[in-house]
């Protein structure tokens, strides 16, 4: 095995990050962009010091502000990672950064499209023998509206990836939760709102699940479309309860991909692979979680989870793979856990606004997602 292949079946595809434009807003206020990309990967990060030299930055991918939906589908590693899954991988794309980065944006799209779906895909799904299944049937030259993020255009792709095997059976089911204060919330059901749900280990699978997560059978892109829809929605109620919850919260929308695959005679195997999106609570948090003031629960909890899977990507990153990993320190972490070490793919998006006001922030992430490499 050559030392790139070690490194995709043991951590990270890509790390690219992605800088958003400036708002009308930020516009109107005279910001201006502080990031320069000369190519080759690099940002180059100008100095609000005098005198003092522009940090420097480089990666694999560097999105601009000008880059669209459909360019960070196509080289984000996305598609790669949904094939893992397809193939029985643990499969994880998180987008991390700061409140107003373009989290969000960059996974689900703007308010209101969130819901929408891609056009051509409307009515065109059919059942096929129990396995997801769909109908392709083109009109014009994309399916999308422009502003579809990556979650929707990955549940297309999943289906064409199903569609091109017809030889597997395929199962899928899809489950969408939130962790606001080390408690999990079950976005698909509301009735079990109010209650937190258990963190569990399993012996059976060897991994960490959510004691009683309503998870939806998907048999058409339809049922994934709906699973999104519903748990933006319930996410959108709790948001307005409590105010800057969704700053404080992360999101995590699972879809397992079972393929059963004809062996010899009547035998069949499986493989069990699944694909999680997750929209982290804000970076800025993990500082918040030490100012003053905050009782010793909040401090203990809105950022646990945060804090922690930087501690586990930093101690995964060292090539220390082997030493402790501490993915039991909390409730994120453990349900990545299969994804972020053992047979997983990690993909981590690090959102970026590009203004002088959040320069410090910005070098975090920078930083952040340099070490993740
Ligand atoms: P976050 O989830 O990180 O807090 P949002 O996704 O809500 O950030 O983005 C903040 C604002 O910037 C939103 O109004 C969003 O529509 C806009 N925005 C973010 N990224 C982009 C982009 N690539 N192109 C255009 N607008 C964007
Ligand atoms: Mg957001």
């Amino acid at each position: 095995r050559t030392r790139a292949e070690n490194k995709i079946h043991t951590y990270t595809i890509l790390n690219p990050y992605r800088v958003r434009p400036l708002s009308e807003e930020e516009r109107s206020r005279g910001e201006r962009q502080i990031l320069e990309f000369p190519g080759r990967g690099q940002v180059i990060c100008s100095s609000t010091v005098a005198g003092q030299k522009p940090k420097v930055f480089s990666y694999n991918v560097v999105f601009e502000p000008a880059a669209s939906q459909e360019d960070l589908v196509e080289y984000s590693g996305v598609k790669r990672l949904l094939e893992m899954a397809v193939e029985g991988f643990s499969c994880t794309a998180f987008c991390y950064g700061q409140t107003g980065s373009g989290k969000t944006h960059t996974l689900t799209g703007p308010p209101g499209l969130a819901q929408g779906k891609p056009d051509c895909w409307r009515g065109d799904v059919c059942r096929g023998n129990g396995s997801p299944r769909y109908t392709r049937i083109e009109r014009g030259a994309s399916p999308y509206s422009q502003e579809h993020g990556l979650v929707v255009r990955s549940f297309v792709h999943l289906f064409r990836l199903i569609h091109e095997r017809p030889e597997s059976h395929f199962v899928l089911k899809a489950s969408f939760l939130e962790i606001y204060n080390e408690k999990v919330i079950d976005l698909l059901n509301p009735g079990t709102a109010r209650k937190p749900l258990q963190v569990r280990w399993s012996k059976e699978s060897r991994s960490f699940y959510v004691e009683n997560l309503f998870t939806v059978d998907c048999e058409e892109l339809d049922d994934l479309f709906a699973v999104l829809e519903e748990g933006m929605r319930n996410r959108a109620v709790g948001a307005h309860a409590m105010n800057a919850h969704s700053s404080r919260s992360h999101t995590l929308l699972c879809v397992r991909v079972r393929r059963d695959l004809r062996a010899t005679g009547d035998v069949t195997c499986s493989t069990h692979g699944k694909i999680n999106f997750v929209d982290l609570a804000g970076s800025e948090m993990t500082k918040k979680t030490h100012s003053r003031g905050k009782t010793l629960e909040e401090a203990n909890n809105i950022n646990k989870s945060l804090m922690v899977l930087g501690y586990c990507i930093a101690q995964l990153s060292d090539g220390k793979k082997r030493g402790h990993i501490p993915y039991r320190d909390s409730k994120l972490t453990k349900l990545l856990a299969d994804s972020l070490a053992g047979n997983g793919v990690t993909l981590m998006i690090a959102c970026i606004a590009p203004t002088r006001s959040n320069l410090s922030e910005t070098i975090n992430t920078l930083r952040y997602a340099a070490r993740a490499k």
